[in-house]
């Protein structure tokens, strides 16, 4: 996996000391270790799972300045995108959330046995974490649903001035496009989407950018049931 890493994230453009590719290479090697007996990822091959899971994510830090900032990952799973994140990203502090209390188990005891500091893992819905509202700098996501209600679960918890970062497939203008009610109506205003390639992995994936340009009104989120019947499409 190091190999894969090292090159890949030069191809991206992303500086990285050995020791972060290290890092890396460790993290994954525990999350397939893992994974044998829980759970955690589809992705079990050790080639696939450094470009798709660790050169996917590391592509964020091209996008966004996350030294010192304070970063949600929202449904982060087995800790994607937000592991890699801090191990590039110097004296940031992240906040891991999930629903299931596995994968935040797995991601806390990982990172302890990496020494990897300034990481919190938190299990609840982020739809129902009022004690975390605009307190983030960034918001990150992959994986997790359709923009509309991905963005009333994150656009809530990021500060004014900050920024909400959605992780889609490339052909995702439509999805953006519906979601630009939602967005503006939770505070947000949507700058560009950002296409990449994964290094290695034949995959062009995108960033949707999203600025919090104002608070979000006190009436969302609202309960998952409502997201989910009624998505805030104008
Ligand atoms: N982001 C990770 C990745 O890309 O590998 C995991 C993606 S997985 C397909 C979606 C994750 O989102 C699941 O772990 C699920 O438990 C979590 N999730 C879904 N809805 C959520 C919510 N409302 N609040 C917190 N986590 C949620």
């Amino acid at each position: 996996m190091e190999d894969i890493i090292r090159e890949g994230l030069a191809a991206l453009g992303v500086p990285a000391a050995e020791e972060q590719v290290r890092a890396m290479a460790r993290y994954g090697a525990l999350l397939l270790k893992a994974n044998e007996t829980t759970n955690l990822t589809a992705i079990t091959d050790p080639a696939a799972a450094a470009r798709l899971h660790f050169l996917d994510s590391a592509a964020l830090v091209t996008m966004a300045d996350l030294a010192g900032k304070g970063v949600i990952d929202v449904g982060s799973g087995a800790g994607f995108p937000g592991v890699p994140l801090r191990i590039l990203a110097p004296g940031m502090a992240l906040t891991c959330l999930d629903s299931v209390g596995k994968k935040m188990d797995f991601v806390r005891d990982a990172c302890a046995a990496l020494g990897l500091e300034g990481v919190e893992c938190l299990w609840g819905r982020a739809e129902e974490m009022p004690q975390l509202r605009e307190k983030y700098d960034v918001a990150v996501s992959r994986a997790v649903s359709e923009l509309t209600m991905l963005s009333e679960l994150c656009l809530p918890l990021v500060k004014v001035g900050g920024l909400f970062l959605a992780m889609k497939g490339p052909d995702c203008e439509e999805e953006v496009r519906k979601a630009d009610f939602a967005v503006k109506a939770l505070g947000g205003r949507v700058r560009e989407i950002r296409r990449y390639d994964v290094p290695g992995a034949d995959a062009v994936h995108a960033v949707v950018v999203i600025e919090k340009v104002k608070p979000t009104p006190a009436q969302y989120p609202r309960r998952w049931a409502q997201i989910k019947k009624k998505p805030l499409l104008g």
